[in-house]
Formats: C-alpha cells, structure tokens, sequence
C-alpha cells in the first residue's frame, strides 16, 4: 500500500484541472508508406503529479530521479500533460487512435469526421474517449469503433473500481464518462478479443494493468516499425523506473509487466514509439540501459 500521501485527491483535479486548447499542434510523420499525424489535442494540468503519477515511489528515491529530470519534488506543484492522439492514413484507411476533442483540430487539418473509417480507442478512460460522441452521436458516422472487447464489458457493467487509489467521487467520474462516450457508439462497435490484424498494417497488442482491456498498437509498413503505447507509461521516468504505477493503473502488477514487456519489445526492435501523455509530440525510441529504459525523443525539424 501506498503512504497516505500519495493518495491521489482527484477533486483537485476538478478544481485546478485546466485543458487549455491552445490551438490545434500537429506533428507530421511517416511510418514508411503510411501518413501519419500526432495531433495535440490540448493540455490538462494535473496537480499533485507525485501522486498521481509515482504512487508507490519511496520519496527519497522519487526526489532523486526527479532531479535527473530537472524537477525538484517538493517543487512539483503541477504537471502539464498533453493529450496527443494519432490519425494514420495507411491509403486505403484512415484511422483515428483515441479522441479526445478532436473534431475541431481535424477540421483546421482539412479532414472532415466522415472520412474517418475507423478509430482506435485505447481504453475507456476520459481522456482518451472524451471525442467519440457530440451532441450525443457518434462523432465519426463512418467509422468503426475499435476496442477490447473485455475493456467494453468492464466500462458497460458498472465496475466498481474499488481497487483503484482515487476518492469515490472520481471513481464515479470515470464510470459516468465511459457509459457517455462508450453506449452510444454501440452500432458501430467491433470488438477484438484476440491480439492480431485490425486491417494490414496495423496489429492490436494486448496490453492490460492501466485498464482491463488497455491495448497498444503495433503499426509497420514499408520495412518501419511504430508501437503507441497508449498509457503503459505516462511519464518517460516510467522507463527508468518502470516499476513505478500510477493512482490511475487499476492493476498495478500486471500493468507494470505489460510496461516491461512493451519496452522490450520497442527497444529491441528499434521501433518508434508513440506515448499519448509524454511531452508532444510523443514520439521517440526507448533505449535499454542495465536493466531498464530511456526515453529518447525525437529531434523534431
Ligand atoms: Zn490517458
């Protein structure tokens, strides 16, 4: 168990908790034949960021790898994290990984939502599902959605979420959220229950501990190689301590293995990695150093 301080206030979160749309930012990319963006789909301040992010870190040893990052703890008032989702135009498809409020940064990109044929949808959290509907309909007529189908069963039956480390109040948040974004899309569901093709070029990996039914996705064309991680890290010192969980991770020892194993994989096989919470645009390689990870972003033109 945690110490009592690290137990994460989330009504601060509603309190100081500012998205601050600061305009859309987009980060084009290529994985090989395939286009790719990184979307910003604004910012959110997080207080309390040891908390929420670290909440099995022994204090001393969080202060001292934090300092690595230039941040001193008894400082670290507030983190502010972008939601950065990814729009993949393979040719033939073109796919949306999570929404966020996404239309609108679309729509500055000259995409309209009707050309979307299908979206990803990571997990069921706010953060990554908060687009899927407007006015409520789905935000994206055309589109397939895509998810686990154990992580639909689990937001659709009204979990209780008592193994989580956050006030009840929020709990609440987070199940109101996905019964919101997740029922009315319901027409339009397909759901995975096996890791493999979601359509050539794009694998689902099955990645749980975060969420139940948390997937990452293995994207290659033309010999290249990119992993989105999704939230299996959601600051780069979860690579160098990936044993740290977050309040947030439902699961924390099988979201730390899911953690490991991804790691592994992106760093030896050299793939680039696309984390949804990491300074935009939330790309970059995973370089293994005795026994864990660092992040390596990329160097940006
Ligand atoms: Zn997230």
């Amino acid at each position: 168990m945690p110490p009592s301080w690290q137990v994460f206030n989330i009504k601060l979160i509603i309190n100081l908790g500012v998205k601050q749309f600061t305009g859309p930012e987009v980060y084009r990319f290529r994985v090989g034949a395939f286009e790719c963006r990184a979307l910003r789909d604004g910012t959110f301040t997080y207080p309390n960021p040891a908390a929420l992010l670290f909440a099995n870190a022994p204090r001393e040893r969080l202060r001292e790898a934090l300092r690595g990052h230039g941040v001193r703890l008894e400082r670290w008032g507030e983190w502010v994290s972008p939601y950065t989702c990814l729009m993949i135009n393979t040719g033939r498809h073109r796919v949306l990984v999570d929404t966020g409020r996404l239309l609108q940064n679309l729509q500055a990109e000259g995409i309209s939502a009707e050309e979307i044929d299908t979206v990803v949808i990571t997990h069921g959290h706010p953060d990554h599902i908060g687009g899927n509907i407007v006015k409520g309909r789905p935000a994206f007529p055309r589109a397939h959605f895509v998810m686990w189908e154990r992580e639909w069963d689990f937001w659709t039956s009204e979990p209780s979420l008592k193994e989580l480390k956050v006030e009840e109040h929020v709990k609440k948040i987070l199940v109101t959220s996905a019964v919101n974004n997740l029922l009315p899309i319901r027409g339009q569901l397909q759901l995975l229950d096996h890791e493999g093709e979601i359509m050539p070029g794009i694998h689902a990996v099955v990645a749980p501990g975060h969420t139940p039914g948390h997937i990452a996705l293995d994207v290659s064309s033309g010999g290249e190689r990119m992993l989105a991680v999704a939230d299996a890290a959601i600051h780069p010192l979860h690579l160098e301590r990936p044993d740290w969980y977050s309040a947030v991770d439902l699961y924390p020892a099988q979201a730390i293995a899911t953690r490991r194993r991804l790691l592994d994989r992106a760093s030896a096989e050299e793939m680039l990695v696309a984390a949804f919470h990491f300074p935009f645009p939330g790309l970059g390689r995973i370089v293994q150093e005795e026994g864990s990870w660092r992040w390596q972003p990329i160097s940006k033109p």
